[in-house]
């Protein structure tokens, strides 16, 4: 027995209602760009693990670097779209959302909230554009998940600061023109502005990467990289300063997530649809419809976390464990659907002609970066009962 076309499934959820016009038409426009500019490009970079320099430029174009924030070539919309709009660019890969990511949430947020006048002037323009890119260096070797470790220091040289140490898994380390560095000091944890050509400090671009291949992820090393005082952040006082960053980048992840998982289960969905097995399409066998019904029933309900945290945000309400708990929720939905849509594929599955294996594996790193879910767990089970169980 045959039925009507077959529904998107975020459709059923009837989702495009609880949208303004605004933030529909920018999600329209996003997906827009997506599915010229990206899709048909994305396997390849993947594949070869180069994104082009110049797909920055094209999303500042675009408007989407830094989004989300006021003046200084920004665009100014509201959390809600700028949710959206990491969710239609997910749909695509999660190294190119992970690029428009870094770039607004935590360098370039870092520079808005805690930097000078100068430094904003100096900067932001740019990184909005996308004529700069900028990266921001807080994880170590050795203190990933416990930051509040790094060994990363700054001490004053004279007027000057010099400043030594390492920085681990930096998203566009090898392609930014500057780099917001953490880095104890004798007065606690402060951040620096600091253009990638100064001497002393190099980039190593990480490879043999199962993951985010479409990102460029590196290893920073600074060697007596003597700075100005005026590239210190003059507000930002303590470990307080780059988690609130994080904070940022994470709100994009708990819808961005949720657009890796929608492209999988959508393709998946076409592929069902059409591939014949015991003389039927697959997707006519009740094994398949249940695993195609749950995951939907998971982006669902993912969508409208996302949407409920962002109205959040936007009314100034948001806390940074309803962070932890969208980030914790929809990135293990994600990764859950992207691996069931594999398992409909067969073996097609396995390659970059169907997307979820490569969304799959991306949001392996998505499940790590910006806090892993351990990490999201214990905020959750600090918030719930008041004892943190971060030390055991
Ligand atoms: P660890 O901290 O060593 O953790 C290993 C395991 O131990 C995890 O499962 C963890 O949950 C668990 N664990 C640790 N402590 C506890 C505990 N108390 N209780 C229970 N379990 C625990 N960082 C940046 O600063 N800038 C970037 O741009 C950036 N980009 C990244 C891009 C990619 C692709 C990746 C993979 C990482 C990136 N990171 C970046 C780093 C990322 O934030 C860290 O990898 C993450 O915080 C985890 O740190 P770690 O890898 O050192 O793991």
């Amino acid at each position: 027995m045959t039925t009507a076309t077959p529904r998107r499934p975020l459709e059923l959820f009837g989702v495009d209602g609880l949208l303004t016009d605004e933030e529909r038409e920018i999600a329209t426009t996003v997906r827009r760009f997506v599915e010229d500019r990206l899709k048909p490009n994305v396997a390849e970079w993947f594949e070869s693990g180069t994104p082009p320099r110049e797909l920055t430029q094209e999303l500042g174009s675009l408007g989407v670097l830094g989004m989300h924030l006021q003046g200084y070539g920004c665009a100014g919309t509201n959390a809600v779209s700028y949710g959206l709009a990491c969710l239609e660019l997910e749909a695509a890969d999660s190294g190119l959302r992970s690029l428009v990511s870094v770039q607004g949430s935590l360098s370039m947020f870092s520079i808005y909230r805690y930097g000078s006048e100068e430094q904003k002037q100096q900067w932001l323009p740019r990184l909005a554009s996308g004529t700069a890119i900028g990266c921001f260096g807080l994880t170590e070797p050795d203190f990933g998940s416990n930051p509040a470790g790094m060994r990363t220091h700054a001490r004053r040289s004279g007027g000057d600061w010099v400043l030594n140490g390492s920085k681990m898994w930096i998203t566009n380390g090898s392609l930014a023109d500057v780099a917001t560095i953490w880095a104890q000091t004798d007065e606690g944890i402060r951040g620096f502005v600091v253009p990638t050509d100064t001497p002393g400090l190099t980039a190593t671009k990480i490879t043999r990467k199962l993951s985010l291949r479409a990102s460029v992820t590196s290893e920073l090393s600074l060697s007596d990289v003597r700075l100005p005082a005026s590239a210190e952040l003059p507000e930002a006082r303590g470990l307080g300063a780059p988690l609130a960053c994080l904070n940022e980048a994470r709100f994009g992840i708990v819808f961005g997530a949720l657009g890796a998982a929608r492209d999988s289960l959508e393709s998946t969905l076409d592929y069902a649809s059409t591939r014949v097995q015991f003389d039927r399409p697959i997707a006519g066998f009740q094994l398949t419809q249940q695993k195609l019904a749950d995951m939907t029933l998971e982006l669902g309900k993912g969508y409208l976390l996302a949407l409920h945290l962002g109205r959040l945000k936007d009314a100034g309400r948001l806390r940074p464990e309803q962070v932890s708990l969208g980030k914790l929720n929809n990135v293990r939905e994600a990764i859950a659907i992207a691996r069931e849509c594999r398992t409909i594929l067969g073996g097609s599955g396995i390659t970059l002609e169907y997307p979820a294996l490569r969304h799959a594996n991306n949001l392996e790193s998505v499940l790590t970066y910006e806090d892993t879910s351990e990490m999201h767990t214990l905020v959750l089970g600090q918030a719930l009962t008041g004892l943190s169980a971060f030390r055991g």
